[in-house]
């Protein structure tokens, strides 16, 4: 069985491949001996496949075209699993897995589960000792999200259960390091939310929404239960473009200020354009170019809006003095 723990080097029987095209075309392949996998870079016998190594480029049986045989992580996986509702991107993940301090070791709250994108990048960030409890009201994707755990090596790490947020809330207490909600009402389901805290520690919570409206409610929501450093992110989608830039050593950039100066005195004497001292000035050659990422001023759009909140400890001393 192939683990989105750990690294294996080479392909059995049974083993999951994510099938590489191109980055916007990838597919995810069960490895079954009596399977042939076709696309329009040829045949693929599963047989050929088994016993490579993870990384290969494959060729195809009928010398059409390659493909890369490459070892899942949850990076591919969000962008190959099967959308049974929207997802997470790793845009997201990355910002929102950082925000809420998550390391190997904490203890993670997320509802709804959906299609389980997010849960498996979870579990990696929080193996090998974290735990993720995650819950999803849906009987269906809990059933396919705890089938994908189980066949991903992730069902120490993740306990899933269908139950509704809201009604049911999630019936931990006192245990959970950070608690993420990706629900349409997640002010509904923040009470409980709160309890699941370890209550002798800082927590951080993270809601996501795509809606101005809801981060509003979940706000309040969050300040009514007592929860503090209420702050919103909205991540904005921009591509980066390479530029070149020219480098001049000084000798040339002298010389170039030179030629700009020269011309300029000579417009304002209306001198012609052929002086000698513009010619003796010029730099010789083209310089060597520097390439640079820059992003360009529009944002292409964006994700959605994350809310965080820090969740404060109750101090033995503030019990006394309530009590
Ligand atoms: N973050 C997930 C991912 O990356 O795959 C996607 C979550 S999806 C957008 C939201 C999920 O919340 C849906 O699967 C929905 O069934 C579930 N949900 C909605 N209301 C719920 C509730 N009251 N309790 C538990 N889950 C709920």
């Amino acid at each position: 069985m192939t683990s989105f723990l750990s690294y294996k080097t080479f392909i059995e029987e049974g083993d999951l491949v994510i099938a590489y095209m191109s980055r916007e075309n990838m597919t995810p392949l069960i490895m079954d001996s009596k399977l042939t996998y076709n696309n329009k870079f040829g045949t693929f016998r599963h047989s050929d496949m088994i016993g490579k190594e993870y990384g290969t480029k494959m060729p195809s049986h009928n010398g059409r075209g390659f493909m890369y045989l490459l070892h899942p992580t949850p990076e591919l996986w969000t962008l190959v699993v099967p959308h049974r509702t929207q997802i997470l991107y790793m845009a997201d993940i990355s910002f929102i897995t950082t925000y809420l301090d998550l390391k190997p070791g904490s203890i993670i709250l997320e509802s709804g589960t959906g299609s389980g994108s997010f849960s498996h990048s979870l579990a990696r960030t929080i193996a090998p000792n974290g735990h993720l409890y995650t819950f999803e009201y849906h009987e269906e994707r809990a059933k396919a999200a705890r089938q994908d755990f189980e066949k991903h090596g992730l069902s120490d790490i993740i306990t899933i259960e269908c139950r509704d947020a809201y009604k049911d809330g999630f019936g931990i207490t006192d245990l959970v390091h950070a608690v993420f909600l990706d629900l349409p009402a997640p002010w509904d389901a923040i009470a409980s939310a709160k309890a699941a805290f370890k209550q002798n520690r800082i927590g951080k919570i993270c809601c996501f929404s795509p809606c101005i409206e809801q981060v509003q409610r979940a706000c309040v929501s969050l300040n009514k239960h007592g929860f503090v450093e209420i702050k919103m992110f909205e991540c904005l989608i921009r591509n980066q473009e390479v530029h070149t830039i020219p480098i001049y050593t000084v000798k040339d950039a002298v010389s170039k200020i030179k030629v700009q100066q020269d011309k300029k005195r000579k417009r304002n004497e209306e001198e012609s354009s052929d002086s000698k001292a513009a010619k003796s000035a010029k730099i010789k050659q083209d310089p060597p170019n520097l390439y640079v990422s820059k992003t360009p001023t529009e944002a292409k759009g964006h994700t959605s809006y994350l809310t965080f909140a820090t969740f404060l400890p109750v101090l033995d001393d503030e019990v006394d003095r309530v009590n």
